[in-house]
């Protein structure tokens, strides 16, 4: 079976475990079902952009073309930065868009990747970001009305936490089980200043993630699709973006988003 289309994010469904898809043109492939399945995957050298569809001979910001980079909404600095939204001024690329993604509730977690992590998600994108970031756990530290005063909250924890995640610690997923998510929300929030502390959150759940995952190979490696147009691997599991290949390969789709592809399942 053959399938083209441009690379997107693979959705995800917070069940036990992740449930993935893949969308690919007109069809959307259960991911989960293709493990221990022999793929083969080419990249036509073609590259849509993610927001107008054009065609650009570069992605920026994963996906985007040079135009949309820097006038879209979701290229924004502040997607990336949240404490550099300015939409609680009335100021920012589309306040529409605005008024729906950075004028809502946010909020700030702690997640166990390749250790401990801070970071900053839309309310009603919580369990789609931990998945994205292929977390073990996570708890929710804050609740906020707006994505500025997340940002500044989180910018304020980094001091302590990191905010990056380790791919190739967090793919081997070592680093997992020491870590207690209620101590460390209880420790963090002691830190905070009082006008920041006013939206700690209550909910004390940690959350486990588990992913679809056979087995993972003794040592791992990026593939990039710039370099290896074409690859084939029989799918071992699947992680945060990455797929997991036999060899040891390891594609994340999300930053070869509006690539466009020819991918097989040959067996
Ligand atoms: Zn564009």
């Amino acid at each position: 079976m053959k399938f083209s289309g441009n690379l997107i994010k693979m959705r995800s469904e917070y069940t036990n475990p992740v449930t993935y898809f893949l969308k690919l043109g007109d069809s959307e492939l259960k991911m989960n079902e293709l493990l221990g399945k022999l793929l083969l995957l080419k990249y036509t050298g073609i590259i849509h952009c993610i927001q107008c569809g054009k065609r650009t001979s570069k992605s920026y910001s994963q996906g985007y073309c040079y135009n949309c980079m820097l006038t879209a909404p979701q290229a924004d600095e502040s997607v990336v930065r949240p404490e550099l939204s300015k939409a609680q001024f009335g100021i920012a690329r589309d306040m529409e868009w605005s008024k729906e993604n950075d004028l809502i509730d946010h909020f700030v977690y702690l997640s166990v990747t390749s250790g401990l992590k801070v970071g900053v998600t839309r309310s009603h994108q919580l369990f789609t970001r931990w998945i994205d970031q292929g977390a073990a756990q996570a708890i929710k530290l804050s609740c906020t009305p707006n994505r500025h005063i997340a940002g500044i909250t989180e910018v304020f924890l980094k001091k302590y936490v990191a905010d990056k995640t380790n791919w190739l610690k967090m793919l081997s997923g070592d680093t997992t089980h020491q870590i207690n998510l209620i101590d460390e929300k209880a420790r963090l929030l002691a830190l905070l200043p009082s006008e920041l502390q006013q939206y700690s959150e209550r909910d004390n759940t940690i959350y486990p993630i588990f992913y679809p995952v056979q087995s993972i190979p003794d040592s791992l490696y990026q593939i990039s699709l710039e370099q290896n147009a074409e690859i084939s691997g029989r799918l071992v599991g699947i992680r945060g973006q990455y797929l997991i290949f036999d060899d040891g390969g390891v594609l994340n789709i999300r930053k070869y988003s509006g690539y466009f592809v020819d991918f097989s399942i040959m067996d």
